[in-house]
């Protein structure tokens, strides 16, 4: 016995190299993957869902189901004690210790919910969304999380399709400076932080262009367009560190995303350096079978992992084929190797081999602090877009001594919150009608009346409503989508509310009041019957938690609205697709619908404030320049308004002239700051004619060409010329 006794201390004495947190990452990954069997391997390549209705008082019950030698779960708990407990057995119970990454959707926050991020890249604040997205990662790692599936980047298009809430708009710039914004606040300066998770871009990729705006189906993407639109946010995203990509649903041009070896391995892989992993969407694997590319699971299996596709979400795909496909040879040992070390370092560098552990303190202490509430009111506000302002009917000044506020929205604390609302409670939800007593329950009097639903025939309520309207001196009508209208397989055929709620605005306007409209949508809306009848217009997005009293801020005027549209407002839904950087038609100035007006209803980039900026007169350090210098643009803007304001200044650069045509302009820099009332500031734009003036061709391959060149921003636009 004394010789076992010291054969085991010996053995405690002598701790595997991957374990010891000082080697070298690499060194440790080796040393790791030289001890695992194949078994372990292809564990490691599955993430399983647990603790959605997981009960709290019967973790025990929940724990029997898991599998601790599983390499991911997809976790959603606010639990962290469950996290700890499962991890302890992965940790101690299994043969190498191989702690569990997991993983949830915390894509506008967790517990504290900011705006969706359509609504987030109106604030044109990318200070703010690093600062939400750290708040997000800090409640989500606290409630036991490592990982969050988010940013998605997908520009887009097209505001049938639901999904166009969760991305940062029809922008690939503003894509690639969002979802930057985002992974930094995730991700903070290290990963093995505390209060830190990584991040998932995604969907990779194309998945916006799904045919008519249906969820899930075929896009067909030109080269060109892939490179030239879809890519770029993705590439920003890696540059930007992002731990791992997820993998599309999407069919593109009749290679799935997720069997695309071009884009996962040659682009993402090769071309980029990408080193974390990539998982698949929610059974995209499997899918490879219903979408015609593979004949059954075991080959979507093969296809996917050749493909660049590490690991399955929720199938167990890879769990059950990948043993025979090795052992028949269809795949090598060492892809499965190289699939596995990638998800390992994903874990080295998340720190979970020496901190498997997230730390248990009060939900108090956790979750919606004042300093998040404070955050997640300033970027509501911010996003939040004056669309109209008639005679300046906002804000509502002590002239009104009652307001009707009346709508769907107004009661609301579960569709203000939009989809993916995390752990969002609707009981932690600050509503309008909270918002608006606290903003002006002293001053003047709030009549209250449902008018009607979201959706439906019952107009039974619009009496009560034009009374309301009738009692009061001006009003307020807070219309919108449900939470589910918008979202994963939230797409509509039209875009414009249901008519019910267009009826009722009707009704209320024939009372020959001022009329001021608040919008909350997952998606830009169909306003051309609402405009006309509307004062005022201001879409509030799904704010989330401090909705109410962002809204009431705003129309008090204690906030200055400053959010500019992320995604164009057309005229009608059959005018889709139309966004700002359009190429030129043949014909500039035929070929548009006969019905409806040439121009959108509100172009990207639109949205009024209490202030009025003035813009100067663009000055650029020269109007002629060689290919290796740098030009400064530069813009003063004057706020001639009586408020202080923030103003956010987009840059665009027009190419006339190229062997590949050019958008009528393409932003390439914005910038948003304060203006005091009375005074000026200078916006600058260095262009760096490598970055701002190139284009990519349909191989992705850069090219500069010299001839002349238009700087535009706000109304003004300036030529130079760029010689070789
Ligand atoms: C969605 C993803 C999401 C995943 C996990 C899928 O259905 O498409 O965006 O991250 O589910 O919840």
């Amino acid at each position: 016995s004394i010789l076992v006794m010291s054969c085991s201390s010996a053995n405690a004495q002598k701790q595997p190299l991957y374990k010891n947190k000082d080697a070298p990452v690499e060194k440790r990954i080796d040393d790791l993957i030289g001890q695992m069997t194949l078994e372990e391997k292809i564990m490691q390549m599955n993430q399983w869902t647990y603790g959605k209705n997981a009960n709290p008082n019967n973790i025990g019950e929940h724990m029997k189901a898991v599998k601790p030698e599983i390499g991911s779960l997809l976790y959603r708990s606010t639990n962290p004690e469950y996290r700890n407990q499962i991890q302890k057995k992965a940790v101690n119970e299994t043969r190498l210790g191989i702690p569990i990454i997991f993983g949830f959707d915390a894509i506008h926050g967790y517990k504290t919910i900011f705006p969706i991020p359509l609504a987030q890249a109106c604030s044109w604040n990318t200070d703010l969304v690093k600062q939400s997205s750290a708040i997000t990662a800090k409640e989500s790692w606290l409630s036991g999380l490592d990982w969050t599936f988010s940013p998605m980047v997908d520009v887009a298009r097209d505001a049938r399709w639901g999904r166009i809430s969760e991305g940062y708009g029809e922008d690939t710039y503003a894509n690639s400076a969002f979802g930057v914004a985002a992974i930094q606040g995730y991700q903070g300066h290290n990963l093995k932080d505390k209060y830190t998770i990584a991040a998932s871009l995604k969907h990779y990729i194309g998945y916006s262009m799904s045919e008519g705006g249906r969820d899930y189906h075929y896009s067909d993407i030109s080269q060109q367009t892939l490179w030239e639109t879809f890519l770029p946010p993705f590439e920003a995203g890696i540059k930007a560190g992002a731990a791992t990509v997820m993998s599309g649903f999407n069919d593109i041009s009749g290679v799935p995303a997720s069997a695309n070896h071009y884009t996962l391995t040659e682009i993402l892989k090769k071309k980029w350096g990408h080193d974390g992993f990539v998982i698949s969407d929610w059974g995209s694997v499997k899918n490879l079978v219903v979408q015609g590319v593979a004949k059954d699971t075991k080959e979507a299996a093969e296809k996917a992992l050749l493909a660049g596709v590490e690991m399955d979400m929720v199938d167990n795909i890879y769990m059950d084929y990948l043993p025979e496909l090795v052992a028949s040879g269809k795949i090598k040992i060492q892809t499965i190797d190289e699939a596995v070390k990638r998800i390992l370092r994903v874990k080295m560098n998340l720190g979970l081999f020496e901190n498997p552990y997230v730390d248990v303190i009060s939900e108090k202490d956790r979750y919606l602090l004042p300093d998040y509430l404070k955050v997640a009111e300033e970027l509501a506000q911010e996003s939040m877009v004056l669309l109209k302002n008639e005679n300046q009917v906002l804000p509502i000044t002590s002239k009104y001594k009652s307001i009707a506020a009346i709508g769907p929205m107004v009661k609301d604390s579960v569709h203000i919150m939009g989809f993916w609302e995390g752990m969002g409670d609707p009981k932690d939800v600050n509503t309008i009608f909270d918002g608006l007593t606290k903003e002006f329950g002293d001053q003047l009097k709030i009549n209250y009346a449902l008018g009607c639903d979201f959706e439906g025939e019952d107009r039974s309520g619009f009496a009560k409503a034009v009374e309301v309207a009738n009692q009061s001196d001006i009003i307020l009508v807070f219309l919108g989508e449900k939470r589910n209208w918008s979202g994963e397989n939230g797409s509509r055929s039209t875009i414009a509310l249901p008519k019910i709620q267009e009826d009722l605005v009707e009704e209320l306007s024939k009372t020959g009041k001022r009329v001021i409209l608040l919008l909350s949508s997952g998606r830009p809306l169909e306003l051309i019957r609402l405009n006309k009848m509307a004062d005022a217009i201001l879409e509030i997005w799904q704010p989330g938690t401090m909705a109410g009293a962002a809204v009431s801020g705003i129309l008090s005027g204690r906030h200055n609205p400053s959010g500019k549209l992320s995604a164009t407002f057309p005229q009608t839904t059959g005018q889709i697709p139309i966004y700002y950087n359009m190429r030129q038609s043949a014909r500039p100035e035929a070929g548009h619908y006969q019905d409806i007006p040439r121009d959108a209803l509100y172009w990207f980039g639109h949205g009024f404030s209490y202030s009025k900026f003035e813009y100067g007169n663009i000055k650029l350090s020269n109007n002629k320049f060689r290919k290796n210098e740098k030009i400064v643009a530069e813009i003063e803007i004057t706020n001639k308004g009586t408020v202080d304001g923030k103003e956010a200044v987009l840059w665009y650069i027009y190419d006339p002239v190229a062997n590949i045509s050019r958008p009528m302009k393409e932003l390439k820099f914005f910038e948003k700051k304060l203006i005091i009332a009375g005074k000026k500031e200078i916006y600058r734009f260095e262009i760096n004619p490598e970055k701002d003036l190139t284009y990519v061709d349909s191989n992705g391959d850069k090219h500069l060409e010299s001839g002349d060149f238009y700087i535009i921003v706000g109304n003004k636009k300036t030529k130079f010329e760029l010689n070789d």
